[in-house]
């Protein structure tokens, strides 16, 4: 039944979609730890080996959602095919409390959305963030994230995020091994 792991349903409309999940890979780069990552990623570096490449070793990506491979001429980077329970398994989210009790809560345009929706407080805080988290992974397993900025640091995600009956992306940086980090709690609305 492997095959039939990969159909998922998408949550906007009712399109069954294949997804199809790949690695990003370039050699010589570990997944983990970080501190190794980045060490490794500046020795290649020097040798000419490109940062955005660097930087997305090891990211999972849907087939019809990936960036551009080759990146660039005399690219080294390859798609490993990888299984949905992979993704599935270690897809993880993170968001800092900060990103709501010193941005979302304190940016005068943000602050008026979010008190809007009935969230001030450090209670509201830590239930967004779990909100968020749960959300994100939820999304992003179904394959149901856009493309942002790609850099030297890596590639952003905008993901659909639902809070009451409202529907917008939030920003998130993909990070190897379908870790996500949220970079920000409201990136524009969903048209
Ligand atoms: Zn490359």
């Amino acid at each position: 039944m492997a095959i039939f792991n990969n159909i998922i349903l998408a949550a906007d409309d009712d399109n069954i979609i294949y997804n199809e999940w790949i690695e990003w890979n370039h050699f010589g780069i570990p997944n983990k730890p970080e501190w190794l990552r980045i060490i490794l990623r500046n020795f290649y570096a020097l040798f000419g080996h490109c940062l955005i490449c660097t930087a997305l070793d090891g990211c999972y990506f849907v087939t019809r959602i990936m960036p551009e491979l080759p990146q660039h001429k005399n690219c080294h980077c390859k798609k490993l095919y990888i299984g949905f329970e992979k993704v599935k398994h270690n897809a993880k989210a993170a968001c800092d409390i900060e990103k709501f009790t010193k941005y979302a809560f304190i940016d005068s345009n943000k602050k008026k959305l979010f008190n809007s929706w009935g969230y001030s407080s450090v209670e509201d805080a830590f239930y967004l963030q779990r909100e968020y988290c749960k959300q994100a992974i939820s999304q992003y397993v179904k394959g149901n994230y856009k493309l942002k900025n790609l850099d030297n640091r890596g590639q952003r995600l905008a993901i659909p995020t639902c809070l009451g009956s409202k529907w917008f992306y939030s920003g998130w940086m993909l990070c190897p091994e379908g870790k996500l980090k949220n970079a920000t709690p409201f990136g524009g609305w969903i048209k």
